[in-house]
């Protein structure tokens, strides 16, 4: 392998978003760049409205039904705006369902930005009145977003409108590693860093939303998966371009779709099933990754130094620091000279993460802790 040519280094690749995504993938990309198989057109020049182009997105809706086995009462949407935008919508779109508030985990960098789309929500929708204030249930503020609570030591209510949460927290590097929240009160989930990244009872959830940049393809689309029974109440008067109805109905095809971002979760949903085998291998996978790091961090006497308690460790962004943040700059800077990328910490915290997405393989992953021995070694 020559470690100097671009392919390589995209193969070294651990960025926390856009994240790697598989090779095999991107020579399909890159093919339909000049012409989509069979269509003798660029990928970047087909109309959204060709049957072409309909097809794929009720192929991809069929793809992403079938790898989470959800029931036929849940949609499966393609919508723009990122895993930002959800974060408004969703208060927006069900904050009346009940007088008492929505409830949320603050667990993160990510859950406590979905904490301030949603208060910018409800002050939208003229909803923030003291009874509809969000409600933050835990928080792990105070503790260093170090961990996260199991779900018998949360208190929530029955009450709800909703019940809201990050399933990994990406800055963090914080895993649930079960389903929180009551089963009665509808449970929505931004799992934009750990979708499709293992099998997961999605049906005891009333919306799941994921946008595609770490696991599922390029910036642009967020996948949102809704249970119809939750689709029908969205509040009334809420803008047609927030109104998941909207979307459902023209099955993600109301105004111009982002079609080359659609279609490369196509492909990544294809290469799931078809190269990959599915969601549980792709766990399997994925695990022996995330083992393959943390038992070098947990050998490395502390040099390298993982900062969230064991049972919350996340399968896809491991963070961890060094003896000091001079070493840590080093340790950066030896990396990109050694072909890796995307190794810097999010700029909120520093310290050291290497995102483990789907994209990126167990080689790869032995050669940063090879990398990490190396540089452990020479100091
Ligand atoms: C990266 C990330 C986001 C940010 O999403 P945008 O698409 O940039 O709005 C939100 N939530 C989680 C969990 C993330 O990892």
């Amino acid at each position: 392998m020559n470690s100097s040519s671009s392919t390589t280094r995209n193969l070294l690749n651990f960025s926390g978003g856009p994240g790697a995504l598989a090779e095999s993938v991107l020579q399909q990309v890159k093919a339909s760049i000049e012409s989509v198989p069979g269509i003798g057109l660029s990928i970047l020049g087909i109309s959204h409205r060709s049957k072409w182009f309909t097809d794929l997105v009720l192929d991809t809706e069929e793809r992403i039904r079938s790898l989470l086995s959800l029931s036929k009462d849940y949609h499966v949407l393609f919508l723009q705006g990122g895993a930002t935008q959800q974060f408004s919508t969703v208060a927006m779109a069900f904050s009346h369902l009940s007088k008492h508030p929505a409830e949320y985990l603050d667990t993160g960098y990510w859950s406590s930005k979905s904490i301030e789309g949603a208060n910018q929500g409800l002050a939208q929708s003229e909803l923030q009145r003291s009874n509809l204030d969000l409600k933050v249930t835990w928080s792990g503020r105070e503790t260093g977003y170090s961990k996260l609570p199991s779900n018998s030591e949360l208190e929530l209510s029955a009450h709800a409108p909703y019940f809201h949460y990050v399933s990994n927290e990406t800055v963090e590097g914080l895993q649930f590693k079960e389903i929180v929240g009551l089963d009665s009160v509808p449970r929505i989930c931004d799992m934009s860093s750990d979708f499709l990244s293992a099998p997961i009872d999605a049906n005891r959830f009333s919306l799941i939303y994921a946008h595609a940049q770490k696991n599922l393809g390029p910036a642009g689309v967020t996948v949102v998966v809704i249970k119809d029974e939750l689709l029908k109440l969205v509040r009334p008067g809420i803008p047609a371009f927030l109104d998941y109805r909207t979307h459902a109905q023209a099955h993600s095809n109301f105004n111009t779709p982002p079609v080359f971002a659609i279609y490369v979760v196509n492909l990544i949903t294809k290469w799931l099933m078809q190269e990959v085998g599915g969601l549980a291998e792709m766990q399997e996978i994925n695990l022996e990754k995330a083992q393959c790091l943390y038992d070098l961090i947990d050998h490395s006497e502390n040099f390298y130094k993982s900062t969230v308690s064991k049972a919350n460790r996340s399968t896809m962004n491991v963070t961890f620091r060094l003896p000091s943040p001079e070493l840590e700059q080093a340790f950066i800077i030896k990396s990109e000279s050694m072909g890796f990328s995307g190794l810097g910490g999010h700029r909120s915290v520093g310290g050291i993460r290497a995102s483990l997405y789907n994209g990126v393989t167990l080689n790869a992953v032995r050669e940063l802790t090879q990398f990490m021995s190396d540089f452990r070694a020479n100091i």
